[in-house]
């Protein structure tokens, strides 16, 4: 078990064990955080590894924002003497964010000969981690900051730009820089199906607010950086790093659930029908081959609900709220058919008994019919459609004989005869289900 797996390209992680794998060799990631499997291809062959945490570093698609000229991230003008002129937020290119590679530039040209005239022209002055500072050094440096309104600035290339300001004009002459054109990694689309991450609208695999969570994804225990995570460009990449690494260890020493309340998959209603696999938005449920059902991965659950609302089966629910299993006569009934007869039935006639809706006979699982048979006296009747209206492949002849199947090991055991009965029903037999109840109850069935 790795701490750490880097799609992309690694970095130093001191204390924590690492290991990096190339984007396009992934093909599937299963599991939560602390426990990940990921899924390769090397030399032909697909292969397993497993790790606590997954940080996404890939560099970002650059393109130059204004054709033929440089952008920030090319080396500084080796004449001296030139006045460099920097431009941020020209048209679409607009990160709202203050540009670190551009900030670094014009304070190393600033610095490295202070009779240069350094000019740096933006739209906005929010700030990322770091770049306030580098913002107050590069003033002191004596770079000139203008803010320009879209529709009020124009860029001549090669080496020219006219600036207007509340009616007056300033043309300047000098050699231009421009913040580059970030998108998002070619790769990021593909990776983000793989990883089961929600991209946002810009295609970056960041999901929350940068302020508060710079690194995090949707799916918990997958970090973005650099290209990945926005295009707020590089020079925050030392404190992505740092926030991440920092992060992974705390989960590596104690990782908490995010919700108190547990969301749990009733194993008996799930059909695997999948939505909730499709509409979780953090990847927290997977099907389980033992149980043959979905399963809750506590540790990634947010507690959205999205996947109780969408559930077709009503088979996820908040475990504190679930029906209590209880001992006694149990009625076990179709959702199809004795459940919806039961709704039109004087609720006095069901006192005694223990009910329980199921969206088909077929569903039960004698695993289920055995824990919920605890005192000698529990009997169960389970109630499941006719023949022609089971909306399941023949799910009335299969709840038989599992109850046939039942009954038969309970009298091997000596436990009890017909301690588990099924009968068939269907919506309208409201009278029918009471006459039917009456006469388990005196053991006339
Ligand atoms: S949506 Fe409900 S029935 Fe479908 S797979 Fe998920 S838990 Fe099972
Ligand atoms: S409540 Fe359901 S949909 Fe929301 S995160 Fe948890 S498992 Fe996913």
């Amino acid at each position: 078990m790795y701490d750490v797996i880097f799609i992309g390209n690694p970095v130093e992680t001191p204390s924590l064990e690492k290991r990096q794998v190339e984007p396009e060799k992934i093909t599937s990631c299963k599991g939560r955080i602390g426990d990940f499997s990921l899924r390769y291809r090397e030399n032909g062959k697909v292969k397993e590894v497993k790790t606590r945490a997954i940080v996404v570093n890939l560099p970002h698609q650059q393109e130059e924002s204004v054709p033929e000229l440089p952008v920030f991230s090319e080396a500084l003008e080796s004449d001296r003497e030139n006045t460099l002129i920097f431009i941020q937020d020209n048209e679409e290119i607009a990160s709202a964010f203050i540009n670190g590679i551009g900030l670094k530039k014009a304070l190393q040209a600033a610095r490295d000969n202070p009779s240069r005239q350094v000019y740096y022209f933006y739209r906005s002055l929010r700030f990322t981690e770091g770049t306030d500072q580098l913002y107050e050094e590069a003033r002191r440096a004596g770079v000139a900051f203008f803010r320009y309104e879209q529709g009020k600035f124009e860029i001549n290339p090669p080496n020219k730009v006219s600036y207007t300001r509340g009616g007056a004009t300033m043309d300047v002459e000098g050699k231009i820089y421009t913040a580059p054109l970030l998108k998002p990694s070619l790769e990021l689309e593909k990776l983000a199906r793989v990883l089961r991450i929600i991209p946002n609208e810009e295609g970056y695999l960041q999901a929350e607010n940068v302020y508060l969570a710079p690194t995090l994804t949707g799916r918990r225990g997958v970090y973005a950086v650099g290209g990945a995570r926005s295009p707020n460009g590089l020079a925050g990449f030392e404190d992505e790093i740092k926030f991440t690494l920092e992060e992974i260890e705390a989960i590596k020493n104690n990782l908490q659930p995010l919700v108190e309340d547990d969301r749990e998959v009733d194993d008996r209603k799930c059909i695997l029908c999948y939505t909730c696999f499709r509409v979780c938005p953090h990847a927290a449920l997977e099907e389980n081959k033992e149980q043959d059902a979905m399963e809750v991965l506590k540790d990634a659950c947010w507690g959205c609900n999205a996947c109780i609302s969408h559930c077709p089966a009503g088979a996820i629910s908040i475990a504190d709220e679930q029906e209590e299993k209880g001992s006694g006569l149990q009625v076990f009934m179709c959702e199809n058919s004795a459940a919806t007869a039961r709704k039109k039935m004087p609720q006095e006639d069901l006192e005694g008994f223990i009910t329980r809706e199921i969206p088909c006979a077929c569903s039960i699982k004698k695993e289920d019919i055995y824990a919920s048979l605890q005192d000698p006296e529990d009997r169960i009747l389970i109630l499941g459609c006719f023949e022609e209206s089971c909306k399941h492949l023949e799910g009335d002849q299969r709840g038989q004989r599992i109850v046939d199947e039942v009954n038969e090991t309970l009298a091997s055991l000596e436990l009890g005869e017909d301690k588990v009965r099924f009968e068939r029903l269907s919506p309208p037999m409201e009278q029918d289900l009471a006459n039917l109840l009456d006469r388990w109850r005196e053991g006339q069935l």
